[in-house]
């Protein structure tokens, strides 16, 4: 029985119209007589699944013809390394905003890779808020800005993005690329693991400013290149092609649904649903976010006690929820409502919660 309330923040829930229409066409892929797994990734039919996901990306977050859309593998993870790997050149600085421990992880492997420098942190407050006020001190050597957009493990997120002008801003949007509408021209690269908000492990979504690809030096591991990578169209070598499959009947169900702005509009009511509960709880409930910080997409709180945040988890996995627990890096609880986290399932948490805190308050 498909009945788990799932929170997890990754890999996550996928909308049930996604895994039946997989599973529809598991056997035999549009006549094919094979599996979608089981297709060359060289054949038309394989083609035109990759191309559609481009063209519904395209299309949900209107991404201008400047930019190329790359399919790769080694999660957000290695898009830490390639970044520098093809943006930064010696005589460089790239510039790191730390807003977490994703955010400190992509600069830790800049650190290898060339010159660089922490633009702004909140690492002072245990990162419950979104840094601001920047400024770069040599705009010319400058080589790009990366932010990560979403702080899944802390519950940060940015409303509104810095702008440093004729300076590449890239951002690591692997927790929230497509829970809003955003302005693709804001950025110079965006990547987006695709295990959270967008289908399942295995693909990495980039979107890159082509002017960018001739920064790619040849000397670089071609795996490595994105502008191997973009004259192959992803197809340098075999793509992880259930992922792309998968990501791409995800898309269709975002378009069907009435796009991002939909999206949006059902993300903001499921998390000021949730925020309303932690504030309205006297501080039964104690989110870690500062407001004006809070993420739509992992809301993240504590209870007054170490003991009451343990009896709450416990309850809450008896229950049937899953996912609630913190990263491990932080503990407390953590609720991911992506865009397939149905708001009935966010309804039923809040009955939970105000009947927990109704218990012992
Ligand atoms: C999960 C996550 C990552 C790591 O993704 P992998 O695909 O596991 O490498 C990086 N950045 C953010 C913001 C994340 O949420």
């Amino acid at each position: 029985m498909r009945n788990a309330l799932n929170f997890n923040a990754g890999p996550s829930a996928l909308p049930i119209d996604v895994l039946r229409e997989a599973q529809q066409n598991l056997l035999d892929f549009n006549g094919t007589g094979m599996s979608i797994m089981e297709l060359s990734h060289r054949s038309d039919v394989y083609g035109s699944i990759q191309q559609d996901a481009k063209s519904l990306l395209q299309k949900l977050l209107d991404i201008p013809p400047e930019f190329d859309i790359l399919f790769l593998q080694g999660g957000a993870s290695l898009q830490f390394s390639m970044i520098p790997m093809n943006l930064l050149s010696p005589n460089q600085t790239a510039y790191y905003i730390l807003s977490g421990v994703w955010a400190e992880k992509a600069f830790n492997e800049a650190k290898k890779n060339g010159k660089t420098a922490i633009l702004a942190s909140s690492k002072d407050k245990n990162y419950n808020y979104i840094p601001s006020n920047f400024s770069i001190p040599d705009k010319n050597s400058a080589a790009f800005v990366h932010l990560t957009s979403n702080n899944t493990i802390y519950g940060t997120e940015w409303r509104n993005y810095p702008s440093f002008p004729s300076i590449p801003l890239v951002a690591d949007m692997s927790s929230d690329l497509l829970s809003k509408k955003i302005d693709i021209n804001q950025f110079d690269l965006i990547y987006a693991g695709a295990q959270k908000n967008l289908g399942t492990a295995g693909v990495t979504v980039v979107f890159i400013r082509k002017s960018l690809l001739e920064r790619s030096k040849a000397t670089l591991p071609a795996m490595l290149n994105y502008q191997i990578h973009s004259q192959n169209q992803s197809l340098y070598n075999t793509p992880p092609t259930f992922s792309i499959y998968i990501l791409y009947l995800v898309l269709k169900w975002i378009d069907q649904m009435g796009g991002v702005n939909e999206m949006e509009k059902l993300n903001i009511e499921k998390a000021t649903t949730l925020y309303e509960t932690i504030d309205k709880s006297n501080g039964f409930f104690i989110g870690h976010a500062e407001n004006n910080s809070r993420s739509r997409m992992n809301v993240t709180f504590n209870l007054v006690t170490e003991e009451l945040t343990q009896k709450f988890l416990q309850e809450a996995l008896d229950y049937g929820f899953i996912g609630l627990n913190g990263h491990r890096s932080i503990g407390g609880c953590r609720v991911s409502i992506y865009n397939a986290v149905p708001l009935s399932h966010v309804q039923i948490l809040i009955n939970f919660m105000d009947e927990f805190r109704r218990k012992l308050q």
